[in-house]
C-alpha cells in the first residue's frame, strides 16, 4: 500500500540464456521486467535524499501539530527569524518512552499472532469474500507463492477488542494512541529500520528464493528498493504481506478512532469533519482487507522488492502521514456546513466508486480470461505475450473496455478523488492536511510512469498497441 516514490533506474541485461527471448515478444530479456538492475546517478541521488529526509518529513508534520497547532509555515518562519532553533524544537518534542515501547510491542505481537496463528475462517461464512490460502502472481523467476489471507479477520478481531475495551474493560483509554503519538514515532522507526536492515542482510545470507533476488551493485539502492522479492521466515511469514497490511493499515482506523476520542475528551463533541474522515478512510481500509487476495496481484506485492521503502514505509510513513487529517482535526476541530460536508461525502464516494469499479473490472476480466460482461458488453482486449526468467512463454490480455478503455489508470484517478475528499474535509485553514493529496498525486503519477515502463519492458510491441488504443493515463483528453 505504502510506496515511497521509488526511483526508476537504468536497466542492464544480466547474463542470461540469450536464446530465451523472441524479439517479437518483448524488448527485454526473459523475466527482466521487475525493478532495475543498475542504478544511475539521478536515481541514486533520489534514493539517498529520501533515506536522509523522509524520517524528518514525518517528524516535521507531527511536530507541527504538537508545537504549532498544525501550522507548517510557523516553524519555518520562527527558524528563519531566529525565534526557534532546530535544537529548541527538538527539545520540546516528546522523547522515547518505555510506555510507548510496551504499547507498540504489544501491538505488533498481537498482529503477528493474528497473522500467523489464526487461520482464516471468515471466508467460510462471508459470501463473496476470498480468504484462506490464495495464490500470488507469477514472480519474474516463474514462481507462484501461496499466501494465508486473513487480514479481514485480523482487522475484525482487533476492532472488536478495541470496542470491548472502550465499552466494558477500560484497560486503557481510547485516546492511548494520540496520547503517545510522538513516543510511538520513535518505536515505529526502530521497527522500520530493523526490519529493512534485517531484510537487506537476509538477502545476502539466506534468501528465500535466490532466483528472485536483484542486486544493482549499489548498496543504497539495494537497501532502499530491496533485494529479495518475497522474503519469508518459514513457510508462511511473508514480509511483504505482513508489513504491507498489518501493523500499519489495521492501525489506520484505530488511529482515527483515537483522534475522534481525543476530540470528544477535549471539546465534549466530535465534529462532522472528523466523522467524515473516519468514515471515508474506514471504507478504504475495509476495502483493502476485503480485497486482500486481490492485492496479491497489485504492484506492491507482485512487482516491488522488499526493502526500506516498503519496510520503513509501512511501519512509519503510512500510519503517521496517512492519518494527518484526523490529527489536524484534534488541534483544529472544524465543523463543516451541511453543503460542504455533503460535497466532501459525494467526492469521496464517487472517487471510491471509480477506484473500486475499475479495480473490480480488471480483476473480473483477468480471472475469467475475458469471458465476462463489462458495462453490459463482452470486453474488448489486446492479446499479448511475455517470457519469465526460465524462458517460458506466457500469454496475457490487456482490456480496452470499461474504465480501462477510458484511460489506462482510472483506478488511480478514483483514488486521488478520494484522497482529495479527506483533505477538503478539514476545511481551508491550513495546508497541513493537504500534504496527503500532494503526496498521493506524486506517488500515483510516478507509479503510472513506473508501471508503464515495466509493462513496456514486459509486453514490448503489444504494450504499444494498447497505448495506441487507450492514449490517456489518468484524465481523458488531458493526461
Ligand atoms: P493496477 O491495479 O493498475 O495494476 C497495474 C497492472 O495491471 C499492470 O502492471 C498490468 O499488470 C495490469 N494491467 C494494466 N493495464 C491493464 C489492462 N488494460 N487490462 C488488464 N490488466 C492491465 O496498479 P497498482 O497495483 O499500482 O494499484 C492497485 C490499486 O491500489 C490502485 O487502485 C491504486 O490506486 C491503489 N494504490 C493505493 C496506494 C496507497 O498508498 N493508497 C498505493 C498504491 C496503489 P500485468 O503485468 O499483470 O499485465
Amino acid at each position: 500500500m505504502f510506496s515511497a516514490v521509488a526511483m526508476e533506474a537504468t536497466r542492464r541485461r544480466p547474463k542470461h540464456s540469450s536464446n530465451s527471448v523472441s524479439p517479437d515478444v518483448t524488448e527485454e530479456p526473459a523475466g527482466q521486467w521487475g525493478r532495475a538492475w543498475e542504478v544511475d546517478w539521478f536515481s541514486l541521488s533520489g534514493v539517498i535524499l529520501l533515506l536522509c529526509t523522509a524520517p524528518f518529513q514525518v517528524f516535521f508534520f507531527v511536530m507541527a501539530c504538537d508545537q504549532y497547532q498544525c501550522s507548517v509555515t510557523q516553524p519555518l518562519v520562527e527558524l528563519y527569524s531566529g525565534e526557534a532553533t532546530l535544537g529548541s524544537i527538538w527539545d520540546k518534542a516528546p522523547s522515547f518512552t518505555w510506555t510507548a515501547a510496551q504499547i507498540y510491542t504489544a501491538w505488533v505481537s498481537l498482529q503477528v499472532v493474528l497473522y500467523m496463528c489464526v487461520p482464516d475462517i471468515t471466508h467460510k461464512f462471508l459470501p463473496g469474500y476470498s480468504g484462506g490460502v490464495q495464490d500470488g502472481a507469477r514472480t519474474p523467476a516463474g514462481l507462484i507463492n501461496k499466501y494465508e489471507i486473513n487480514g479481514l479477520q485480523s482487522w475484525l478481531i482487533t476492532h472488536a477488542l478495541w470496542y470491548a475495551n472502550a465499552k466494558y474493560f477500560h484497560w486503557f483509554s481510547p485516546t492511548i494512541i494520540f496520547d503517545n503519538w510522538i513516543p510511538l514515532l520513535w518505536c515505529t522507526n526502530i521497527l522500520g529500520y530493523s526490519v529493512s536492515t534485517f531484510a537487506f542482510i537476509k538477502a545476502y545470507l539466506f534468501p528465500t528464493n535466490a532466483e528472485d533476488c536483484k542486486f544493482t551493485g549499489n548498496v543504497f539502492y539495494n537497501y532502499m528498493m530491496g533485494i529479495e522479492f518475497n522474503p519469508r521466515i518459514g513457510k508462511w511469514f511473508d514480509f511483504k504481506l505482513f508489513f504491507n497490511g498489518r501493523p500499519g493499515i489495521v492501525a489506520w482506523t484505530l488511529i482515527n478512532l483515537s483522534y475522534a476520542a481525543k476530540q470528544q475528551e477535549l471539546y465534549g463533541y466530535v465534529t462532522n469533519s472528523m466523522i467524515l474522515v473516519n468514515v471515508l478512510q474506514g471504507i478504504y481500509v475495509l476495502d483493502f482487507f476485503w480485497n486482500e487476495a486481490w492485492y496479491l496481484k497489485t504492484i506492491d506485492i507482485c512487482h516491488d522488492h522488499f526493502g526500506w521503502y516498503l519496510g520503513w514505509g509501512d511501519c512509519v510513513w503510512l500510519p503517521f502521514l496517512y492519518t494527518l487529517q484526523g490529527l489536524y482535526l484534534v488541534y483544529n476541530p472544524v465543523q463543516l456546513s451541511t453543503a460542504h460536508a455533503a460535497a466532501v461525502l459525494l467526492l469521496g464516494l464517487t472517487g471510491y466508486y471509480i477506484f473500486r469499479s475499475a479495480n473490480h473490472q480488471k480483476d473480473l476480466f483477468r480471472r475469467t480470461d475475458g469471458k465476462c460482461s463489462i458495462w453490459g458488453k463482452k470486453p474488448t482486449f489486446i492479446e499479448c505475450a511475455y517470457r519469465s526468467a526460465d524462458g517460458c512463454l506466457h500469454h496475457s490480455k490487456l482490456m480496452t473496455s470499461g474504465f480501462w478503455g477510458v484511460a489506462r489508470h482510472l483506478n488511480y484517478t478514483g483514488d486521488l478523488m478520494g484522497s482529495l475528499a479527506y483533505c477538503v474535509a478539514c476545511g481551508f485553514g491550513h495546508i497541513h492536511p493537504y500534504f496527503y493529496i500532494f503526496y498521493m498525486t506524486i506517488l500515483l503519477v510516478h507509479r503510472c510512469v513506473r508501471d508503464e515502463h515495466r509493462c513496456r519492458s514486459k509486453y514490448g510491441k503489444d504494450w504499444k498497441r494498447y497505448t495506441d488504443a487507450v492514449p490517456y493515463r489518468l484524465l481523458p483528453g488531458i493526461f
